[in-house]
């Protein structure tokens, strides 16, 4: 690589903290963070590592907007808005030179989208493969913060967005599903439904970004809520490369709604508040879809076709080990 850590810090990552004072010009032993009167602080960490979350030969960019959209994606299922984040970065001895440029390029672009900066880090070489770790701060009203728990009975299964395109891409890339190029995209950078963030301040009482998959990530809103969840499958639209690939039997339905990586939201919302949440949150151009509804019962998705005969999955998501 050439620069020593302190050049590449400067040159890299300094521009991307935009001056901001909490970040010391990346030139003191940690940052200072304000939090607002009134506010409370949100934190989460997520790492990528090559070879597992994403492919090596990845476009540098596109691995820093997968990083860093997989961090911003909790902030939206919380209602909170993202505000600043710390970068961790194990990189392999022999990286190739245009990997920090490109890298930091893609933050720089996600910075303008979310109104984010960057508050310091920490860099170190490895052994191992190339491994991004952010940790991202975000502000919510006292006492507001969405949890998983937040759910009641006779609330609304709503979805952002659409499903499935993030494992027909990575399909793709290895070799198996040759008609869904298109899906890449959704993979490589998903497409937050960042315009939700309002709605979701305003009206959901549960929310979960999907990583895992839907079945997986809803079961987990069942589990903290202590609600049964009536899923509508015959109800959930696709873009049309999944929905063709699903006619064509290519991969399976259970494949879809188990398949992780789409970083879409699923929200409990009330009844009275559905048409009012579709409304503020398709003015900033995301789609909703209400796909069913939480129940009285024991924690379980319970999914029925459209003539209400029901749907067994076998498999409820992905898990690491
Ligand atoms: P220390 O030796 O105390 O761990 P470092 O030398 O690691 O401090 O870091 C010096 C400064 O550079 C700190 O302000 C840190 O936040 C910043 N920094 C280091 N790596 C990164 C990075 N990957 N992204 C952003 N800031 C970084
Ligand atoms: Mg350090």
């Amino acid at each position: 690589m050439g620069l020593g850590e302190f050049d590449m810090i400067a040159r890299y990552f300094l521009p991307l903290t935009h001056g901001r004072a909490e970040a010391c010009g990346l030139g003191d032993d940690a940052a200072v963070l304000d939090i607002p009167d009134g506010y409370e602080l949100v934190v989460s960490t997520d790492t990528l590592s090559a070879g597992s979350h994403f492919l090596p030969d990845q476009p540098a960019d596109t691995i820093a907007q997968k990083a860093l959209r997989t961090n911003v994606s909790d902030m939206l299922a919380m209602g909170a808005k993202p505000y600043a984040y710390q970068l961790g970065l194990a990189l392999p001895k022999d990286l190739d030179d245009g990997f920090l440029p490109g890298f930091c390029s893609g933050l720089a672009v996600d910075h303008a989208a979310f109104d984010i900066f960057l508050s310091g880090g920490d860099t170190t070489a490895t052994l191992g493969p190339l491994t991004v770790t952010i940790t991202i701060f975000g502000l919510v009203e006292k006492g507001r913060a969405v949890k998983r728990s937040g759910a009641k009975a006779g609330d609304q299964l709503l979805l952002t967005g659409v499903v499935g395109d993030a494992l027909c891409g990575l399909e793709h890339l290895r070799g198996r599903l040759p008609e869904a190029a298109l899906c890449v995209g959704a993979f490589h950078t998903p497409a937050l439904p960042f315009a939700a963030l309002g709605g979701v301040q305003r009206y959901a009482c549960a929310a979960i970004d999907i990583s895992d998959g839907l079945l997986a990530d809803l079961m987990h809103i069942c589990r903290a809520s202590n609600l049964s969840a009536q899923l509508r499958v015959s109800d959930i639209a696709f873009s049309s490369t999944v929905q063709g690939v699903l006619d064509t039997g290519a991969v399976t339905l259970e494949q879809v709604l188990s398949g992780g990586d789409d970083y879409q939201l699923l929200l409990a919302v009330p009844a009275d508040d559905v048409s009012g949440f579709i409304e503020l949150v398709q003015a900033g151009s995301v789609q909703v879809q209400n796909i069913g509804e939480f129940t009285d019962g024991a924690p379980q998705v319970q999914a029925s076709n459209a003539d209400g005969a029901p749907v067994y999955f076998e498999k409820m998501g992905w898990t690491h080990f």
